[in-house]
């Protein structure tokens, strides 16, 4: 087990070192900003969004290792992903992150993101790893800015 949360603090580790879809996105059609005033987390997400699918999803702005590696592990799992399964991902992913609940049987896998369930442990860190992700459901329903306060 000890070898798995390593493997797992290493893939966040590489994230945050190195962003994937980090930097701005000309051809964006959605964009909302978000902000944790917690960490002070700050994130504004682009997607391309084409016949209900995401075709890319990048992410520009500064915060912790946790939601830097979140918004890379985020856009990675987005790209070529229909809408509505990106959002079945959002709840299982929240629910993986809060532990609130079991994450919904029905639904695409978690796959990669499966590394940020240790930050169950420190409430003030799932605001750190879910920020992305709430910044996605605002760019999704009329973009704007969400904060997680
Ligand atoms: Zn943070």
């Amino acid at each position: 087990m000890s070898e798995l949360r390593e493997l797992y603090q290493e893939v966040i580790f590489d994230h945050n070192r190195r962003p994937r879809n980090r930097g701005p996105l000309p051809g964006a059609n959605r964009e909302a900003r978000g902000h944790n005033p917690l960490c002070g987390d700050r994130i504004t997400l682009r997607l391309q969004v084409e016949d209900g699918v995401i075709r890319e999803a990048r992410f520009e702005g500064e915060g912790c290792a946790i939601s830097t590696a979140s918004a890379s592990l985020m856009t990675e799992a987005l790209r070529g992903r229909p809408v509505e399964e990106a959002e079945a991902l959002f709840r299982r992913f929240h629910a993986l992150v809060t532990g609130e609940g079991q994450p919904p049987g029905e639904g695409p896998p978690l796959g990669k993101l499966e590394v940020l369930a240790g930050v169950r442990a420190f409430p003030s860190r799932v605001k750190c790893a879910t920020l992305a992700w709430h910044t996605l459901e605002a760019a999704l329903h009329g973009g704007g800015t969400v904060t997680t306060e």
